[in-house]
């Protein structure tokens, strides 16, 4: 079940994440949309509490800001990790990676992707439970 409304995270900037690629309820603010004078791309994301997104990559490097929770976060053959709000994640070109909320409770992160006109993401598969939980 989803923690908030459609109407509740309008009225906060946020429209609904592609559902596709999250495991649960997530929620976009974009701040900064690429177009033929900026190559970068700057949006807020909302995971409720256990929703991660799918498997990815990045064409250039994504760098996350955790602003809300615990973000957890994991590349591809490595243990998952927890950054608490304050922290930072610099994510590498063609990395393979996750990113999250905690079980317990909602996680906000500042996505910023540069050169945009690479390409901004390539989903992959599903997180299963057992990745999630570092099993
Ligand atoms: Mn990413």
């Amino acid at each position: 079940m989803a923690k908030y409304t459609i109407e509740e995270m309008s009225a906060q900037g946020y429209k609904p994440a592609p559902a596709e690629y999250f495991s649960g309820a997530a929620w976009l603010k974009p701040f900064v949309i690429p177009d033929e004078n900026t190559n970068c791309i700057v949006s807020d994301v909302l995971f409720e509490p256990g929703v991660r997104n799918n498997w990815h990559t990045h064409p250039s490097n994504q760098v996350l800001l955790v602003r809300e929770g615990v973000c957890y976060y994991q590349e591809e053959g490595k243990p998952v990790v927890q950054v608490e709000a304050g922290g930072a994640i610099n994510i590498l070109p063609g990395v393979k990676h996750w990113h999250g909320a905690s079980p317990d409770a909602v996680m906000v992160h500042t996505a910023i992707g540069i050169n945009t006109e690479k390409g901004i993401v390539n989903w992959l598969e599903p997180v299963t439970d057992e990745q999630y939980n570092g099993k």
